[in-house]
């Protein structure tokens, strides 16, 4: 217990491209409460000689342009309870959309620890595409790119930090 690491944010930023290339093994999702989607992957970590648990949230959320979203900020609300650090990933080829402003909206009046990741960072262009992302108000972020790997590295870094 203790270390436990919700990745949030809107569909299709890469937040289970990222789950997956953390986890080292899957946990069933267990569900005991009847009629509970339990739209979320759970799984276990470890940087540094730390250990930690991931949850990976939104699976069932289609990344279609009618999105509810109250169906996200139940997520997030659920990710803020359940979590001791919040991972709020965002995509630098999309920019800021309007459902980031909203989640970051939430997180911005949380006291646990939210750390920002940018998604997506390719090359060194998109590194520059990133500065935007100060524009949400939750301060510095860290750049990386899920499908490479590239930044995965410092991102752990600070996640383990913030523990
Ligand atoms: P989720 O909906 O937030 O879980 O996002 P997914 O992990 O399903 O990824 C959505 C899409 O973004 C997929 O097509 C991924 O291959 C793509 N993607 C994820 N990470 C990266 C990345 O670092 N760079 C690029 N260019 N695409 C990525
Ligand atoms: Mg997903």
């Amino acid at each position: 217990m203790g270390n436990i690491v919700a990745i949030v944010g809107r569909p299709n930023v890469g937040k289970s491209t990222l789950f997956n290339r953390l986890i080292q093994r899957r946990e069933a999702i267990v569900d005991s409460v009847a009629g509970v989607t339990r739209d979320r992957n759970y799984g276990k970590s470890e940087w540094n000689g730390k250990e930690f648990s991931v949850i990976d949230t939104g699976g069932y959320i289609k990344g279609s342009d009618d999105i509810f979203e109250g169906e996200i900020r139940k997520q997030v609300e659920l990710a803020i309870d359940e979590a001791d650090v919040i991972l709020f990933i965002v995509d630098v080829e999309e920019g800021i959309t309007p459902m980031d402003e909203e989640v970051a909206k939430l997180l911005r009046k949380v006291t646990k620890p939210v750390l920002l990741g940018v998604n997506k960072v390719d090359n060194a262009m998109r590194e520059k595409d990133a500065i935007e992302f100060y524009n949400l108000g939750l301060g510095d972020y860290v750049t990386f790119a899920s499908t490479s790997g590239s930044g995965t590295g410092e991102l752990l870094d600070a996640l383990i930090e913030a523990f």
